[in-house]
């Protein structure tokens, strides 16, 4: 078979051609049998997948509620998540991060101790010019996080 490279300028396309995997919510370009390369889970089936999971961008300074961002049980523990771990993914997608050239993204992920036991907080995804990470969070969690921004907005358009 020929390789087909469509020479084409525009640049959205190319970029459009990464998909958010429902089984790792790795932004992946797929396989030719559209699997994942990640997970090697199979895009074009949602079977196994959590349907009470999402990815979700969180920013660094961002008030968070007392939620378990896993499993949104109420806690009062929190975990420091921290973008300089140099997590697989940032490498693999940027090629040469080096960290000296950034800041840091720090945030303070709360999570129980029955969901820390089972693992470690990690972000599919850092950002370190926008200062935010994205994580796979409960859909209870990541609407309680939108609630509050909306509640925060409103007050912040209240301060004189
Ligand atoms: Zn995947
Ligand atoms: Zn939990």
């Amino acid at each position: 078979m020929d390789e087909i490279f469509e020479n084409n300028e525009d640049q959205d396309k190319k970029a459009s051609a990464f998909v958010e995997c429902p089984h790792c919510f790795t932004k992946v370009l797929p396989h030719a049998d559209n699997t994942c390369p990640a997970c090697q889970g199979d895009l074009s089936s949602l079977v196994g997948v959590n349907p009470n999971k999402a990815s979700f961008l969180i920013h660094e300074s961002e008030e968070l509620p007392s939620y378990c961002y896993s499993c949104n049980q109420y806690t009062e523990q929190e975990v420091r998540v921290s973008g300089d771990q140099e997590s697989i993914l940032s490498k693999f997608l940027t090629g040469n991060l080096s960290p000296e050239e950034t800041s840091n993204v720090v945030i303070f992920l709360p999570q129980c101790e029955l969901c820390a036991e089972i693992e470690d907080p990690e972000p599919v995804e850092v950002d370190y010019d926008n200062q935010t990470m994205t994580f796979v969070v409960h859909t209870g969690f990541r609407d309680q996080v939108i609630q509050l921004r909306e509640e925060l907005n409103h007050n912040e358009g209240n301060a004189g």
